[in-house]
Formats: structure tokens, sequence, C-alpha cells
């Protein structure tokens, strides 16, 4: 049996129950083939696959916190510290009522190699909770934020390991955490990201996902002989992710014709307004039903099980921007009948591998998430650095290296995938590209 293979078997029976977590590392593995058969006898002496799949530390914690009723709630408290070969640990914190430990593994393993691509020094973390954010108090999210971090504070830190925000954790709760972690530490450090402005956040890392998706793929698409401008685009989810790639998609002259949430969609063939969609989402925390309630070209379609709703509108690109699994092989095949010819990942494995493969064997131009939305943690990064030298960057500073390094990113997979012999397969070029910076740090420091 060839290592690959070997590992995977390993990674299935030594995980069971985590099917999320076997998804990212056979999508990897796969991919990396023919990078360690190239290179088998010297990757298997030194255990290098078994080392990459297994998390240097995994933290789990008990989070209880007092409801508004004087009712005392416990949730569960996750931080998975997976490899920190080229830096501290990075990646953010999920708070969602799915959250287990098994989608805190797949997505701290994507998080490697996507903090890998970035060029910067960021090793692999992630980490969250069940809790849910949802209907909510403020107070109530601040005493789960205030016993999360209680615990949490003790395992990271500037220099060690740097959570930021993911689903459910935004400005809100990323400020309770913050004030948490330097009231009981006493350090004002850049121990979080997604700060806000006042307290040693970073210009544009609001902006910086959904920008730096679009950045990446305007760069696909022109390197493909195609232009952005005039595309008609299909974007899932109204979170973080979808609100700025809507925005900066029109501002590169495209036109945005979805978007969704958890129990519906909005079809608006006239373009997003999204103005009105922050106004529903980041400022009420709204349904999309006040978005179509509020304009008359927008069309309101509540989910049906199963059905993912957006990807069955005529689009050029789509950008799936807000979960796990959410563009299934009936998606893609109603894509490609659509006509669609690239889909750019914004959230964290949105599609699924049949979904990618036939996307792929139909000539869409397929780039995977940890290259399209790496421009979150990229700029994260960018405010690591402003917090260490203690100044901050002007937001067109911020938004000028974002793209390049998104731009950098793409030249990277691609130049990866031609010199493996795979032009055009960016799954492939991405792993490759993130994978071997890792392996060589990991190879150079020895058996750690
Ligand atoms: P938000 O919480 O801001 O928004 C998430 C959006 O996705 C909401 O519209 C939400 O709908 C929808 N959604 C969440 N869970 C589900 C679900 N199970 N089924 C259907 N819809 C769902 O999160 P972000 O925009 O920050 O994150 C979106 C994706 O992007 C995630 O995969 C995340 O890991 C990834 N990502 C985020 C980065 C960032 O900087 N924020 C960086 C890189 C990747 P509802 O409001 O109804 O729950």
């Amino acid at each position: 049996m060839s290592y690959v293979d070997e590992v995977f078997d390993l990674v299935v029976a030594k995980n069971p129950a985590q099917p999320e977590f076997h998804q990212a590392v056979k999508e990897v593995l796969e991919s990396l083939r023919v990078v360690i058969e190239a290179n088998e006898e010297a990757y298997r002496k030194d255990a290098l696959l078994e080392r990459l799949v297994t998390p240097e530390r995994q933290l789990l914690f008990r989070v209880p916190w007092v409801d508004d009723k004087g009712q005392v709630q416990v949730n569960n408290g996750f931080r998975v510290q997976f490899n920190s070969a080229i830096g501290p640990y990075k990646g953010g914190l999920r708070l969602h009522p799915s959250v287990n430990l098994g989608i805190i593994k797949f997505l701290g393993f994507e998080q490697i190699f996507k903090n890998s691509l970035t060029g910067l020094p960021i090793g692999g973390g992630k980490g969250g909770s069940d809790f849910d954010p949802k209907g909510k108090s403020d107070r109530e999210v601040m005493a789960f934020c205030q016993s999360f971090i209680t615990e949490l504070h003790k395992y990271i830190g500037a220099d060690t390991d740097v959570p930021a925000g993911d689903i459910g954790t935004g400005a809100r709760e990323i400020g309770y955490m913050y004030g948490q972690y330097k009231r009981i530490t006493g350090l004002y450090e850049g121990v979080l990201t997604g700060k806000g402005l006042s307290y040693g956040g970073s210009l544009a890392r609001t902006e910086a996902t959904g920008y730096g998706l679009l950045y990446l793929t305007e760069e696909m698409l022109k390197c493909n002989g195609k232009d952005i401008a005039g595309k008609t685009v299909a974007i899932s989810g109204s979170g973080n992710v979808a609100i700025y790639a809507a925005q900066k998609a029109q501002q590169l002259g495209a036109k945005v014709v979805t978007v969704s949430d958890s129990t519906g969609w909005i079809y608006d063939p006239e373009g997003i307004d999204v103005a009105l969609l922050k106004e529903v989402k980041e400022v009420k925390r709204a349904r999309l039903t006040e978005y179509a309630a509020a304009r008359k070209s927008a069309e309101y379609h509540e989910k049906k099980n199963g059905e993912h709703g957006v990807w069955n509108v005529k689009c050029d690109v789509a950008l799936p921007c807000a979960t796990q699994n959410e563009l299934d092989l009936d998606d893609a095949k109603a894509l490609v009948a659509n006509g669609c010819i690239a889909v750019a990942e914004g959230a964290n494995m949105p599609t699924t591998m049949e979904a990618t493969e036939y996307l792929q064997k139909n000539g869409v131009l397929f780039c995977p998430g940890k290259a399209a939305n790496a421009g979150g943690v990229a700029t994260s990064a960018l405010e690591m650095s402003q917090n260490s030298e203690r100044l901050s960057w002007t937001f067109e500073e911020v938004d000028a290296k974002l793209k390049g390094i998104m731009v950098n990113i793409f030249h990277n997979l691609d130049d990866a995938a031609k010199k493996y012999g795979m032009a055009g397969n960016y799954v492939a070029g991405a792993n490759i590209a993130g994978f071997l910076k890792v392996a060589e740090a990991m190879t150079a420091q020895g058996i750690v």
C-alpha cells in the first residue's frame, strides 16, 4: 500500500466519527500523492505525514456561563493547535451549534496550508464552541466570551497562538474576549486579531476575506483570458465574507445577484444592494426577509430540505461564502448547465469532493478556499505586525498589501500545478505549494 493510502487509513481509524476531518485530509493527501511518491522513503522514515495529520495539541474545555434568567449554561470549548512549523498557531474561533472536534480539526488542518500559502510566518490552528450567539443578549454573549477566554488564555499569546474571528465570532465577540484576556494577564498585546480599530485592530481586516477572494478571482480570470467586469456573480452566505465579497465584486464591475443565510436566499436581478444588506445583517442582525421587504427587485426564497437555492441561478462566477459542504454534485451540475465559468471558495471547504471533480472535469476554473479565502488570515498577520511595531497602517496600505498577497498566492499555486504536470488544477497547486514550505520547515526542525 502506498504511504499516502496508509496514512489516510490511519486517520480514519484513529479519528472515528469525524467525517469533515477525513474529507479535508483526503483532499490534501490525494493531491500531494505525486510529491510524496517522489520522496516517499525519506518522508516515511520521518513519519512526516503522520505528524502532519496529528495536531500538536488539542484543548477541550468546559465553558459555563449564566444566562439572563439566572440559569447556568454549559458549552464545549475547543482549540486545536495543529502545526507551528512556520510560525505561531493562527486561525479563527467558530461559534455555532454544529461545532465539534472533527469540524475544528478539519478547519485547523486546512489552516496549515492556507497560512503557508500567504507567505507569512504563521502556523495552523482553529478553535471555537457549540455556543450559538444568535438570539442571545449582549450580556449573555459577554458572559460566554469571558468564560471561554478565562480558560483559553492559559494557552494563547502574541507569540504562541493568536485566534481570530470565524462564523459567529465578529468584532463584538473579539472585543469581549480581548478585554477579559487583558484583565486576567495584564498584557496589552496582539493576542487576538479582528480587534476594533480603537484598540489595536487593523484597517481593512473586516473587508479582507471578501476583498481578497475577489482579488484572487480577478487574477485567476485574467490569467485565463477573462475579465471579472460585466460578469454575473452568485454568492451564498450573508455574513462577513459574503458581504465584502459582494462589495468588491461590484466595485470591479460585476453584478452580484444572490445572497443567502441558513433559512433562505435572495435573488435580486438588479444587483444586491450592499448598503441595505449591511444594515440588515451587521446592524439589525436580522433575517434576509427584511432585505426582501425593503427592496422591490428582490425575491426571497425559503430554503427547502437539502436545497441550496443560489446555485440554480444563472451566473458566470459562483462564490460559496457560507459554510462547509454547501455546494454538492447537483449544485455543480446546475452551475455547469447554466454556463458558470469559475468557482472560488470564500468559505472553508464549501464544495464537496464530487462537486469539485465535476466542476474541474467540465472546465470550470476552481480555486479552493485555502487559497481563495486566505486574505482574512493574511490581513490578520498584518494586524499582528502592526501590533508588534505599535503602529497602524492606512486602509490603502493594508489593502495594497492584501492585493499583492492574493495575486502572489494565485501565481504560486498556478506555478506549482504546472510544475507537477497538473496545469489548471488549482486544488493540487494550492495543496502542493502550501505543503512544501511546511514540510521543509518540519524536516529542518527535527523530530518534534
Ligand atoms: P458569518 O458568521 O459572518 O456568516 C456566515 C454566513 O453563513 C451567514 O450568512 C450564515 O447564515 C451562513 N451559515 C452559517 N452556517 C450555516 C449553515 N450551517 N448552513 C447554512 N448557512 C450557514 O461567518 P463568515 O462570513 O466569517 O464565515 C463564512 C465562511 O468563511 C466560513 O466557512 C468561514 O470559516 C470562512 N472564512 C471566514 C473568514 C473570515 O475572515 N471571517 C476567513 C476565511 C474563511 P445565518 O446567519 O443564518 O447563520
